[in-house]
């Protein structure tokens, strides 16, 4: 039915409504065509093409370390067999001289490690939204920007805790990661030497949670939470079970994104001991959304796990509206909900990352009334010196005036509304 022919009818009553809603559904479908004329070729892990090419990759790893599909399945295998030097590199991607010189000597500044699942998911160019965030690139050497941006020093009134907030605080249980993001925001904290806080420092933070009853919410992170073992995992969340006023427990974790093998059937059923057990990962592009992953999100469900996404707003990965919605939604495919959408700090060696707020800004709005409220996270910039997460939002109030608000809807339309 053509727009012009709708509009030339003329019905009455009911017929009329459901012509003038027939013709809204018209606009609305046109509101997000640009989103539906791109949406197919922004790939993600499931894509068959994309399938293909990660089974290939996958294969040429295997033959490489000359291992087998069960290896590939062990995590411990996935962490010992990380790429970590540019000879491996330089095998597996046929890198030239030059570029494979440039990595060995970023790499001598800041330490890199790819799981190999995570490369078979990249392809080598520069541009690849998967391999800028494994790879060193020269883009690192800058060294303008602050090496401490959140003044994290000033804010950890025990051993491993950083408190930030009134009812709620961050046991640093590791420094180890199974990949070492080159955007990653809290470069600082992650050594040279992997380790894992004692048992000591740990028995320390315990101890001030327990003496601090207003703390209802704590969460484990690093560092990579899910590094640590599962007897570890198993010990620090009973011992916060035990403390009656601390009510959720949080992990924060990459490994569903670098190393989906972590999450072994004896992992969840650790977390499934514990609830409420909420986790945060980081996806941070739909191409990291794969069958892998996605085992590993349903797994984690079927434990009872709540999970959500905070993803890092990254130039050259999800700067993008289109590609930030398809994420978004394709998350909540995998039951995960997410959560937040962070601006990059001023981290030196990760500032070639930094887009502006005004491009944050652009993808909120094309998210918020154009897909599922559910797909829409909060975009959160840090505010410097440790004074914790701050929201932004377009802005949707235009005015405000004694009983009325001025309001900007989705699709910008000025209406008043009582408020
Ligand atoms: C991010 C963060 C939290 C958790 O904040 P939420 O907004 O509740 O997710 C808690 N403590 C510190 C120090 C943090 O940086
Ligand atoms: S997993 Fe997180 S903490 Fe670890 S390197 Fe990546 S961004 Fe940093």
């Amino acid at each position: 039915m053509s727009r012009a022919f709708l509009e030339k009818s003329f019905y009455d009553g009911e017929e009329k409504k459901r012509t003038v809603a027939l013709l809204r559904s018209i606009e609305l479908r046109e509101k997000i065509s640009d989103y539906l004329e791109v949406k197919d070729s922004i790939k993600d892990g499931f894509d068959l093409q994309e399938q293909e090419t990660i089974s290939a990759a996958k294969e040429r790893i295997l033959a490489y370390f000359e291992a087998n599909n069960k290896d590939w399945e062990d995590w411990r295998w996935q962490m010992n067999h990380r790429l970590r030097d540019s000879a491996a590199l330089a095998g597996l991607f046929n890198l030239s001289e030059e570029q494979c010189a440039l990595v060995r000597k970023v790499g001598m500044r800041y330490r890199w490690a790819v799981s190999p699942y995570y490369a078979s998911l990249m392809k080598a160019h520069s541009e690849d939204p998967l391999w800028i965030q494994a790879v060193p690139s020269i883009n690192e050497m800058d060294e303008s920007g602050h090496s401490d941006p959140m003044a994290e020093e000033l804010t950890s009134p025990a051993a491993c805790i950083t408190r930030r907030y009134p009812d709620r605080l961050i046991i640093n249980a590791t420094n180890q990661c199974p990949m070492y993001c080159r955007h990653c925001q809290r470069r600082r904290n992650i050594g040279e030497i992997d380790r894992h806080k004692s048992y000591q420092h740990l028995l320390a933070a315990l101890d001030y949670i327990r003496r601090n009853k207003e703390i209802r919410d704590v969460l484990i992170t690093g560092g990579d939470a899910l590094l640590l073992s599962d007897r570890k995992i198993d010990w620090l969340l009973g011992e916060l079970d035990k403390i009656a006023h601390v009510e959720i427990k949080r992990l924060g974790t990459r490994t569903i994104v670098t190393l989906p093998q972590r999450i072994t059937a004896e992992l969840c059923a650790v977390l499934k001991k514990h609830p409420p057990v909420y986790i945060n990962t980081q996806f941070n592009h739909p191409r990291e959304i794969t069958p892998e992953s996605k085992q590993a999100c349903d797994r984690l469900v079927e434990a009872g796990v709540v999970l959500g996404n905070q993803a890092v707003l990254l130039k050259g990965v999800n700067n993008n509206p289109h590609v930030m919605k398809k994420l978004n939604q394709g998350l909540l495919k995998v039951r995960v909900r997410p959560y937040y959408i962070f601006q990059a700090k001023d981290v030196k060696g990760t500032r070639h990352f930094i887009t502006s707020l005004k491009e944050g800004l652009v993808v909120m709005e094309k998210l918020r009334g154009y897909t599922s409220g559910l797909a829409v996270p909060t975009y959160i910039i840090n505010a410097p010196g440790g004074y914790g997460k701050t929201p932004v939002l377009p802005n949707y109030v235009l005015g405000k005036a004694e009983g009325s608000v001025l309001l900007r809807t989705w699709e910008n339309r000025v209406i008043e509304a009582v408020g």
